[in-house]
Order: structure tokens, then C-alpha cells, then sequence
């Protein structure tokens, strides 16, 4: 085969190809379907840069060898050489008339698992290893991309600096979930302090180690240097919860901020959520619009919502009062200093402001240490993003900044104080007020796809019993 540059489809499809019709090019992909009869063949070619496919058309005749073509089935991956001409036929503007077809890997059409279509979701959870290849992954996967890229231009146009804060930690203050603990100990004949515990000390790190179920305690040491930092970055929670809003390993996006308050860390995070959301349908349409055909038929409508609306802003108290004053029958009854439920916060938000919810003000019992004490002694200023479909999107809140009041909360809560020292140190050298959130990349994907279950924005999702690929 003459050596052509390889054309990719989105390329052919997405730009101004004019200048390329009647010339030679190269495509390479995978074969989604082939169709056609002695004469005339017609292989659809997705190269999975884009949701379309290219298609292309052989003259059977022209093509001695009979048996390349043969191979050619569902999955085969093939290199094409041929003429680039304007498209007779329906669907397509532009088509390949084939003039040599190269064969990289052909696939077993008795065997190729998606050999045929309409497979379910849970069938293809089986085999993440292929499922990339279907048009239902391929577009979610490039949606990912675009949301990760969205993220980084968002807080680079606005002054925020990434800070890479260590997925192996040495502290479990954070409390916010259960850990997958690192060690290099020998798990057979672990060394034995006098009590016979385990002696850690003799462990890689000398002392207990785990995998962070959150950057923000390090965030914080970045904004208190950098006024506005923001981390991304996988996190892991080793929670035996099976829910279709759980993963063990997710991403987590933490903005962190000198100087801000809760006001303009409610701000911040109504504007990063709509701008998200406003890049996508900007830039991923043609796989929104695949998403939402086949699977979720408000999904554009429901962006848009988002996009266009203030989001409604309360009181965790107030919140309350609406749960109990609207007759509904919930799973778990609601009362003042309850942490809310999914079903809670989906009530508030599809059933009576249909719209987005921060709610803040929580009873500081179910919030963590670090959040700041409101003056009635009683709430903390936490704030969460509720969303429909997804329950909370983002928790965040005002940081304690007073040493004094910090140091409390932390022995109230009985967190050891030589875990979190160097937490502290920050309210004692030039303290300052400060805000940020957390949000969890998969959440938001579930929101922007129109997915179901978590499991299915993620590549390779890790949960309980499954580890597999
Ligand atoms: P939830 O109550 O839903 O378990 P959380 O209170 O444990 O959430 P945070 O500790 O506030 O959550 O974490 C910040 C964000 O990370 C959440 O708002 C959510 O978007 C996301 N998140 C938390 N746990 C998970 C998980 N196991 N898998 C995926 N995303 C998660
Ligand atoms: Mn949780």
C-alpha cells in the first residue's frame, strides 16, 4: 500500500474537506456493520473520534481476493485506502470508494461479543474491555474528556492553580469514608508490637498509611498560600455501599479560596456547574443528542434548565420545615438534625423548586470538623448542591478559621491532635477566611449524560467485588 496520511473520520466529517474530494486518503478504524451484495459492499467505519461513522464502498468485482473482504465482519479493524467522493446516497455527505483494504485484526463473528446490537447495559459492564467500542461508550468517553478539559480551561481563565494533593495519605481525619489501607507489610507474618498489634512502624511509610478519600485538607494548605487553588484528582472510599451513586474510586474536583466566604462560594459553584454544562452542549452535541435519543429523552431540556435558571438557595432549617409540611410518606422520617436522604433531597428538588438546590446551615453533629461555626452555635456554614436525578453534586462550606474554635471542634470530635497538627499550624500563622467544595466528578457526568447508574461514566468502575479489568 502506497503510504497515505491517515484521515481521521472527525476530521472528514467535522471540517471543510472540499479541497480532499476526488483525492486519495486513508482511513483507519473499526468496522461497525457491513452490508451490501455481490456487487457492491458498504462498511460503516467508526474510528471512535467521533459518533459517525465513514462509510465505505467497494466494488466486490474489483476486489480478486475475496476472501479479505470475507473478513471483514463486525469489530475487524482494517486500513482503507480510496478515493474521496461526494455521497450519492442518504445519510452521508461525503463516502470512500475503496481502492485497497488492509486487514489489521479481523474478529470472530460466532465469538465477537458485539457482534450484534441492542446489548444491555449490564451485559456491557461484563465486558469493559470492549464496551469503548460501542456508540453508547465512545460518545460518554468523549463527553468525559470534554468535562475534565472543561474544568481545567474554567479555573485557568479565572486564575485558579491546579494543585496535585497526594493520594497516599498519612491522615484519616477527614472522616469522610471508610479507607483501603497501603502497606508493603508482609500480610502472612506482619511485624508484632508487645501488644500484639501490628507494628506499622516497621511499615513502608513507618506509620499506618491509606488511599485519601479527599484532597481538601491539603487544598486548604494551598489557598492559604496561593489564595485559589483547585485539585482533581481520584479519591477512594472503601464504602460497602452498592448504590448506582457509589463508586470506590472516583474523581473529585476541590476549588479552594482564600478570602471567600459562603456567599461567594455558592457563587462560585452555581457558575462552574452552568459553565460545565454550557461547554458541553456547546462542544459535545452530537453525543448528547445520541444520549438522549436512546436513553434519557429530556436530557437536552433538563441541561438547558440548569443552564439557564438561578439555582434556589435555603436553609437546611427551612428545608425541613418544607420536607415535614408536605405529606409525603419517606423511607426514613425527617426531623430537625436528621442528615437528608437521596429521597429528601430529590423531593426538594424535583417536586417543589424543580429546580437545583443549595441548601446550607447544616446541624454541625452531621458535618465534619473543619467547617465553620454559624454564631447560634448550633449550625455550621456547610453548603450542598442538589441536583434532580442526583441528589447532592457538591458539599462545601466556609472553613473555621479560629484556631481556638477549631481546636475544639477537633477535641469534640475526639480527632487526635498529632494527626491534624499540621492543619492546625495553619490557623496559627497567618490564618485567613477561606471556602471551597468538593464535587465529584462522576455525579456530575451521570447528570450530563443521562445515565442511570455511575458505573457507566467510568471506564473501569471499581466497587465492591469488582476489579476485574
Ligand atoms: P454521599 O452522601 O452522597 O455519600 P458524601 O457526603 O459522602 O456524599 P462528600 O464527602 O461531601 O460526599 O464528597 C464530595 C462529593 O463527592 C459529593 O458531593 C459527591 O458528588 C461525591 N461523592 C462522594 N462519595 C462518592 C462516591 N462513593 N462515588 C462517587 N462520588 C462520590
Ligand atoms: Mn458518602
Amino acid at each position: 500500500m502506497e503510504e497515505l496520511k491517515r484521515q481521521r473520520v472527525f476530521n472528514l466529517l467535522k471540517s471543510d474537506v472540499s479541497h480532499l474530494i476526488g483525492q486519495k486518503i486513508n482511513v483507519k478504524g473499526w468496522v461497525r456493520t457491513k452490508r451490501g451484495n455481490k456487487n457492491v459492499n458498504f462498511i460503516a467505519l467508526n474510528d471512535g473520534s467521533i459518533i459517525h461513522n465513514i462509510q465505505i464502498v467497494v466494488d466486490v468485482q474489483a476486489f480478486n481476493n475475496d476472501d479479505l473482504l470475507k473478513n471483514v465482519t463486525t469489530g475487524s479493524c482494517i486500513s482503507v485506502d480510496g478515493l474521496l467522493v461526494e455521497s450519492q446516497g442518504q445519510g452521508q455527505n461525503i463516502e470512500i470508494h475503496a481502492s485497497e483494504i488492509a486487514l489489521y485484526g479481523s474478529a470472530d463473528p460466532d465469538k465477537y461479543p458485539l457482534q450484534k446490537k441492542g446489548h444491555t447495559l449490564e451485559f456491557l459492564r461484563e465486558i469493559a474491555h470492549l464496551r469503548p467500542r460501542t456508540n453508547t461508550f465512545g460518545a460518554i468517553f468523549r463527553i468525559r474528556h470534554a468535562l475534565a478539559f472543561a474544568i481545567h480551561k474554567y479555573f485557568n481563565d479565572i486564575g485558579f492553580y491546579y494543585l496535585h494533593t497526594p493520594i497516599i495519605t498519612g491522615s484519616d481525619a477527614e472522616g469522610a469514608g471508610a479507607m483501603f489501607r497501603v502497606t508493603t507489610l508482609d500480610m502472612q507474618n506482619p511485624p508484632r508490637k508487645e501488644d500484639g498489634g501490628i507494628d506499622y512502624s516497621e511499615d513502608f511509610f513507618g506509620k499506618e498509611t491509606n488511599l485519601t478519600v479527599s484532597g481538601q485538607l491539603e487544598g486548604e494548605l494551598g489557598a492559604l498560600a496561593l489564595s485559589n487553588i483547585y485539585t482533581f484528582g481520584p479519591t477512594f472510599r472503601a464504602e460497602n455501599s452498592n448504590t448506582t451513586r457509589h463508586l470506590a474510586e472516583f474523581w473529585m474536583i476541590e476549588p479552594e479560596m482564600a478570602f471567600y466566604d459562603i456567599k461567594d462560594n455558592m457563587d462560585l459553584a452555581e457558575d462552574f456547574l452552568k459553565y460545565l454544562i454550557g461547554y458541553l452542549l456547546e462542544n459535545c452535541s452530537d453525543d448528547l443528542e445520541f444520549l438522549q435519543k436512546m436513553y434519557d429523552k429530556e436530557l437536552l431540556d433538563r441541561l438547558n434548565f440548569v443552564v439557564e435558571n438561578k439555582f434556589e438557595r435555603l436553609s437546611y432549617t427551612e428545608a425541613i420545615e418544607i420536607l415535614l409540611a408536605s405529606g409525603q410518606q419517606f423511607e426514613f422520617p425527617v426531623s430537625w438534625g436528621v442528615d437528608l436522604q437521596a429521597e429528601h433531597e430529590r423531593y426538594l428538588v424535583e417536586k417543589h423548586f424543580k429546580k437545583p438546590v443549595i441548601l446550607t446551615n447544616y446541624p454541625k453533629e452531621i458535618k465534619a470538623f473543619y467547617m465553620k461555626i454559624n454564631d447560634d452555635n448550633k449550625t455550621v456554614r456547610a453548603m450542598d448542591v442538589l441536583f434532580p436525578k442526583i441528589g447532592e453534586i457538591i458539599g462545601g462550606s466556609q472553613r473555621e478559621e479560629n484556631y481556638d474554635k477549631l481546636f475544639g471542634r477537633i477535641k469534640e470530635m475526639g480527632i487526635h491532635e498529632e494527626d491534624v497538627w499540621w492543619y492546625l499550624e495553619t490557623r496559627k500563622y497567618g490564618t485567613a477566611p477561606h471556602s471551597g467544595f468538593g464535587l465529584g466528578f462522576e455525579r456530575l457526568m451521570l447528570f450530563v449524560t443521562g445515565m442511570g447508574n455511575i458505573r457507566d461514566v467510568i471506564p473501569f468502575p471499581r466497587t465492591p467485588q469488582n476489579a476485574e479489568f
